[in-house]
């Protein structure tokens, strides 16, 4: 197991790349540290699978250094690299067992036998598809393929780090959601790093202590799920987790104030950096309806069981209430009120007020 470090990396995948445009990572510098479960979140195209491929040396990125430890690996050859991968789509062997498949990487390094045993037995167990050990690999569902793809990754103890690429797409959705916690529970037991790309804040959410959430190339925030819902350092990771998002809303900065609809808005605290592009983002769960207050009206509201969700239209701009109470009636005038601490300002996408302390 090692610390990961990636240096000023950057990747086109154009041979004479020019603007920023042409980078499907603009410029990352970060580190993974030893042991940590860490998810990659961000929409279809952000450069996830770019990045993963270059940890694993798939790729060789157009610029910067990628570290194991204090060694360097950015010109190593995957398999020099000590690292196990899991894709979307199962990678085994049809022809053989589904005992000698999970063996394949152990034996792939001339470990004994009877370690080979040992570790098949526990990881079997763990996937619980012991009783299918003796089964060619052909014979399987799509389903349990893609468990022995993940028992392949997670079979070797002294790798540095598994890296798992959107690998339950393929997955039933009722047991997506068991083959997550078993995920969580296995890093807790092989105790090694782990970066688990998806396009799912669910999936992020449940597998990692930290998220790295992604947007056209870069890296926007890294954070706890917590942090990432309470204190989003943009309004990308505002929207893309939660549901529904944070509100957003155009606002206009006077005497040091932030102005919605001609409305003063209380925020959290001061401002700490301006911009051309001002919003005020609060979550719908701290807008609360009440007797007075910024006034709009009811769209839509829809009772999903454990809360509301409501839909106001203040203007042209659409805010809405996550609340326990009453369904209010479509066309309704209502009144919203921000809890204060949880209301933020956003300078050209960024974090710009600060929590009074
Ligand atoms: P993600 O995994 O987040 O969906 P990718 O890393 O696969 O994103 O892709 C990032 C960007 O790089 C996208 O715009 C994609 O079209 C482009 N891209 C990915 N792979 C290649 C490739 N082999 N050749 C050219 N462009 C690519
Ligand atoms: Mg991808």
């Amino acid at each position: 197991m090692a610390r990961i470090t990636l240096q000023n990396v950057r990747h086109s995948y154009l041979p004479h790349p020019e603007g920023d445009d042409d980078y499907a990572l603009k410029e990352i510098d970060h580190s993974w540290e030893d042991g940590g479960a860490y998810a990659l979140l961000g929409p279809s195209g952000c450069g996830k699978s770019t990045l993963l491929n270059i940890v694993s040396g798939l790729l060789t990125p157009s610029e910067g250094r990628i570290r194991f430890d204090d060694k360097e690996v950015t010109e190593l050859p995957p398999d020099k690299r000590n690292i196990a991968q899991v894709f979307q789509f199962p990678v085994i062997y049809d022809t053989m067992t589904v005992y000698d498949n999970l063996a394949f990487p152990l034996r792939n390094r001339g470990r004994d036998e009877e370690i080979v045993k040992e570790r098949v037995s526990a990881i079997a167990e763990m996937l619980e598809v012991t009783p299918m050990l003796n089964t060619r690999a052909a014979n399987l569902s799509p389903d349990n393929k893609q468990k022995i793809s993940m028992g392949r990754g997670l079979v070797r103890n002294d790798v540095n780090v598994v890296m798992f690429d959107e690998p339950l797409t393929v997955i039933d959705p009722h047991l997506k959601w068991k083959l997550r916690l078993k995920l969580k529970e296995l890093h807790h037991r092989v105790n090694a790093t782990m970066i688990y790309v998806t396009h799912d804040q669910t999936e992020a959410l449940t597998f990692a202590d930290q998220v790295v959430v992604m947007d056209l190339g870069v890296i926007v925030q890294i954070g706890t799920p917590v942090e990432l819902f309470e204190r989003p350092a943009h309004t990308f990771v505002g929207h893309f987790i939660g549901s529904p998002g944070m509100n957003i809303l155009p606002c206009e900065i006077r005497d040091g104030g932030a102005f919605f609809h001609g409305q003063n808005v209380a925020l959290e605290g001061p401002l700490t950096k301006a911009g051309n592009k001002t919003e005020i983002g609060v979550r719908p769960e701290y807008v609360v309806l009440a007797p007075t207050g910024l006034e709009g009206i009811v769209r839509r509201a829809v009772d999903i069981g454990r809360h509301i969700v409501i839909e106001v239209m203040v203007g042209d701009t659409r805010i809405s209430v996550v609340s326990d109470g009453d369904l209010p009636e479509q066309g309704e005038t209502v009144h919203l009120q921000f809890r204060q601490d949880q209301t933020r300002l956003y300078a050209d996408g960024w974090l710009a007020s600060k929590a009074r302390s």
